[in-house]
């Protein structure tokens, strides 16, 4: 069963929430544990990787990391 991350709009703590698709797509009513506001966002993704990994080797064309299986027309863009 995925996780979601649910962001609170009112005190912008992130919950993560563990829901099967069905229940994501009837529309999650998530409220936040640490002010009980009903006002939360889905967001998308790793929080941690969002804000912490820029400094990685920049990625080629294809997606893979530069100097990868890319290089040699592994991905078939070249
Ligand atoms: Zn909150």
């Amino acid at each position: 069963m995925p996780y979601y991350n649910f962001k609170c709009m009112e005190c912008e703590s992130i919950t993560e929430v563990k829901a099967s698709m069905q229940e994501k797509e009837a529309g999650l009513a998530v409220e936040c544990p640490n002010c009980k506001s009903s006002n939360t966002t889905h967001v998308f993704g790793n929080i941690a990787t969002m804000v912490g990994s820029r400094s990685s080797a920049p990625a080629s064309a294809c997606g893979l990391p530069a100097g990868g299986g890319c290089a040699n027309g592994a991905c078939g863009l070249f």
